[in-house]
């Protein structure tokens, strides 16, 4: 028998029109570029979103286009966010971090019809628009006052502000099929190119849900959040879409991540509840110590995208009573897999004991299956000690990777997240290791592989292999093991002075250390772990 319910899709622009109409009071702060503060509140983010719909309609995109955003936390971004989804086209936020060759194949690949982009990147835009077929046509985001003026993209380039200016507001969000795509986002692959994540409405909305539970990310109509995951690192961990599903006050931080400029932020906005990975807390965490501050609303903190060390939640918590929520995920979920909360049993439990349980990266969110494997891809138990492959699935899990140009990535039905993990009798995972093979620093994907390509076309390389060494500001940064031609004298400077320009500056191994062989399993493939074992911990 079926349900008798209604047959409502779920949209990604329901969620600005709940904001405009229930909250539409509440406010949005944004650092600009120029370095002023922009604030205006949901309802002229409705409206100004509503205006652009109509100018992409203008500009002939259709639905299922893509359309590309380079650009910081901020609210065109955020403008963006709603009037490309909502209008049924696909939101596609670009990784300004990548090199200039990576974006080009980038915006190639998804075929981005047009790309947005903040002036900070500029420079970047210029260098990749003549290497690419698509697209023709740029945007600024920013007025006519601010417009650069001397660029090689004549004729190609729009000012945000008029295209808002130009177009009314009157726009009626189109009811979409639920599982039409959203947004596009790319992830560094551990072999090849950059494989796209393409998200649904329904995987969004039901994503939103569940990342805003109080066991989750812990988000009301009396928060006051503060993204510092980027707009373009997987839709900002989904904080955009959760703001206005509660409600909540956003506070964007712009360009400006250095632990001065976001502690101003936080205390003069009255930020309770931020987000990050750990690289970023840092920063601020040495710049509160220093002048001896406290924070005078900040009660939560979301940290993940790299394991959280327990001297930073120590510190957050024993010093700030700022409490940690340590959680995990991926690009493939959207991202929010685990969160670290406690249970009602645990409360009782000792400091130390509660720092080993948050050093976990938590338990499952609801939507999320979880298990783990051993190599025979039989389950193991959860007994806080077998650690095996971590496989999950849910419905806002990626199937397959846009293009479909990639192996299907599931197995029977499960997703390889490419992280060992072990989960206890709670549910607690813990990541242990990472089978798959790319290095992640600051919270950002350096692609080993790649390194290892550039580096090999040296003359005199032999063998290149690049691993993701353990780093106590980084997180990780790649460290390079080399084996020369016979009688060469090529040094670490010169390496690293032929890798220059060749790969993005941060991807730069921090050290080259040369070798006589490198270790090889019986299929001739590099034993990556034994090296990691013996050079892992090279820069502590
Ligand atoms: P995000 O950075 O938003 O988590 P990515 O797709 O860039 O998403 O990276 C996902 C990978 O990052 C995971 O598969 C895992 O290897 C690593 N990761 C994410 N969160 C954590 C965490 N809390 N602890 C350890 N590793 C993590």
């Amino acid at each position: 028998m079926q349900g008798l319910m209604m047959q409502q899709p779920l949209l990604v622009a329901s969620l600005l029109v709940h904001a405009d109409r229930h909250h539409g009071d509440q406010e949005i702060v944004s650092r600009r570029v120029e370095g002023d503060i922009h604030r205006y509140r949901y309802r002229d983010l409705a409206q100004r979103a509503r205006r652009m719909a109509n100018g992409l309609t203008a500009l002939g995109i259709q639905p299922g286009e893509r359309v590309g955003t380079l650009a910081w936390n901020g609210y065109r971004h955020m403008e963006l966010y709603f009037a490309v989804s909502g209008s049924g086209s696909v939101l596609h936020t670009l990784n300004p971090r990548l090199h200039v060759d990576q974006l080009a194949y980038i915006i190639e690949h998804a075929e981005d019809r047009v790309v947005f982009f903040d002036l900070t990147f500029l420079p970047l835009i210029e260098s990749v628009a003549p290497r690419v077929k698509s697209p023709k046509l740029f945007v600024a985001m920013t007025d006519r006052a601010h417009m650069p003026r001397a660029h090689g993209l004549s004729g190609t380039l729009m000012c945000y502000e008029d295209l808002i200016e130009l177009h009314s507001d009157a726009f009626d969000w189109p009811l979409l099929d639920e599982n039409s795509a959203s947004s596009l986002c790319y992830t560094s692959g551990t072999t090849g190119n950059p494989k796209g994540v393409l998200y649904s409405h329904r995987s969004t909305l039901l994503h939103t849900y569940a990342a805003a539970l109080p066991d989750s990310l812990n988000c009301s109509a009396r928060d006051v959040i503060l993204p510092v995951v980027p707009m373009f690192h997987v839709n900002a961990w989904g904080l955009p879409y959760i703001a206005c599903m509660v409600g909540a006050k956003l506070v964007f931080p712009g360009p400006a991540l250095d632990g001065k400029s976001l502690y101003e932020l936080i205390e003069t906005e009255q930020v309770t509840l931020s987000a990050g990975v750990p690289t970023v807390w840092q920063g601020l965490l040495s710049h509160v110590a220093e002048r001896a501050g406290t924070f005078s609303s900040m009660r939560r903190t979301v940290i993940g995208g790299a394991p959280c060390p327990t001297a930073m939640t120590t510190q957050f918590q024993e010093r700030y009573d700022v409490d940690v929520l340590h959680a995990w995920g991926m690009t493939e979920l959207s991202p929010v897999g685990t969160v670290c909360s406690f249970k009602a049993h645990q409360r009782a439990l000792s400091g130390e004991e509660r720092y080993a349980i948050q050093a976990k990266q938590g338990r499952s969110v609801f939507g999320i299956d979880m298990k783990i494997v051993g190599s025979d891809g039989d389950e193991l138990p959860w007994d806080g000690n077998a650690a095996g492959d971590l496989l999950v699935r849910g419905p806002w899990v990626a199937r397959q990777y846009f293009g479909g140009d990639d192996v299907p990535p599931l197995r029977d039905g499960w997703f390889p997240t490419g992280d060992i993990a072990k989960i206890d009798a709670d549910g607690f995972m813990q990541i242990t290791d990472r089978s798959k093979d790319v290095i992640k620093s600051g919270g950002e994907w350096i692609s080993s592989a790649d390194i290892e390509n550039v580096a090999c076309l040296h003359p005199d390389v032999t063998m290149a292999v690049c691993i993701a060494a353990r780093h106590p500001k980084w997180d990780e940064r790649p460290l390079l093991l080399v084996v020369r031609k016979p009688a060469s004298s090529l040094t670490e400077r010169q390496l690293l002075d032929f890798l220059d320009g060749r790969i993005a500056k941060w991807w730069k191994p921090d050290a080259v250390i040369f070798v006589e062989e490198i270790p090889l399993g019986a299929t001739g493939k590099v034993l990556k772990h034994r090296l990691r074992d013996r050079y892992g911990s090279y820069y502590l």
